[in-house]
């Protein structure tokens, strides 16, 4: 994003659904939830809290956010709080604001991983875990920084609410018209199911990406093979050159779910590699046209 793609504090298109808004983590996530919000209208002031001041600032330069503030500040003010740092932070950051909530403040997060972020908001909160309404936008890039966030990122994009028995039916309905203001199509669920089938079609797919392309960087001959690397190799490891810290806290979040993938993931691997290894043409055919099949099946509803 540049610093003049995002509209300015006082220009609002619709009607404001919250007073003030801060973001905690003013990166790619909550950059981009600042920007949707902005551009809908759905906010009068935005603040942003986060660790170094340097990226506050710079969300202050691309008017993603009107103010740099601390998170006591935050939390004093805000009517809408969004959580949008690495899922290992989540605890540490919702107990520095708890004692300075007010009541009817409602938080939230974007984080990747839901029942270890239940568990660190239960933890911080205690009897004020009903203020706080889990959440994960599905949309991202490897990108990450304030300058990678975009105001349309959220646009036709699912947001994943994992609501507490604690949550008001109205808490979830603001939070649901909030995420529909930046684009997104709301849908709730619990926690573990999000985490088993997010651990599959997301955390898998970046850990294998991840592993191969450290095995590729890591031969000898690796600026050879980079040469000659073209859009398959660009394809496959894209979403490797994500944010080590993110994803190191996501696995971590995410370890028993991962655990399980790997496993069936590495039986597969196996049985793949026998028929190579046995010149079982049929076995590798039988294979690779299933794969095929699912994954051109996927690509034509995806689009729909
Ligand atoms: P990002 O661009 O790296 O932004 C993270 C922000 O959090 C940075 O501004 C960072 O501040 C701040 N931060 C880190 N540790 C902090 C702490 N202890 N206290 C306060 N602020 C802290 O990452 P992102 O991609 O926006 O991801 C944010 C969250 O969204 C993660 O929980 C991730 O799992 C989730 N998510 C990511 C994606 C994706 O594809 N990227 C998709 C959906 C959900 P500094 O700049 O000062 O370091």
């Amino acid at each position: 994003m540049s610093e003049t793609d995002v509209a300015p504090a006082s220009t609002f298109s619709g009607q404001p659904l919250v007073d003030v808004v801060a973001v905690v983590g003013v990166g790619l996530i909550g950059g981009s939830f600042a920007a949707a919000l902005r551009q809908a209208g759905a906010a009068t002031t935005i603040l942003g809290a986060g660790r170094r001041p340097q990226t506050l600032a710079q969300a202050r330069r691309l008017g993603l956010i009107d103010e740099a503030v601390t998170l006591e500040e935050a939390a004093r003010r805000a009517d809408l709080i969004l959580l949008s740092v690495p899922v290992g932070a989540t605890e540490s950051v919702l107990a520095a604001m708890a004692p300075h909530l007010r009541p009817t403040t409602l938080l939230t997060d974007a984080g990747s991983t839901k029942a270890d972020v239940e568990r660190a908001a239960r933890s911080a909160l205690g009897d004020r875990i009903g203020q706080f309404l889990p959440g994960h936008p599905i949309a991202g890039a490897e990108a990450s920084g304030p300058e990678a966030s975009r105001a349309d990122l959220y646009n036709k994009r699912v947001v994943v609410l994992t609501p507490l028995p604690e949550n008001s039916e109205s808490q979830q309905s603001l939070l649901r018209r909030v995420w529909e203001a930046c684009g997104a199509r709301v849908v709730s669920m619990q926690p573990d199911t999000h985490d088993t089938a997010l651990a599959s079609v997301s955390h898998m797919p970046h850990f294998l990406a991840s592993v191969f392309m450290a095995q590729v960087a890591g031969a000898a001959d690796s600026d050879q093979r980079m040469a000659l690397a073209g859009t398959g190799f660009r394809d496959f490891t894209r979403i490797a050159a994500g944010s080590p810290e993110m994803w190191r806290d996501i696995f971590l979040a995410n370890r028993k779910a991962m655990l399980d993938e790997l496993a069936q993931f590495r039986a597969l691997l196996d049985r793949a590699e026998q028929s190579l290894h046995d010149e079982d043409g049929q076995g590798l055919y039988d294979f690779l046209e299933r794969a095929a099949l699912a994954r051109r099946l996927w690509g034509s509803r995806s689009r729909s």
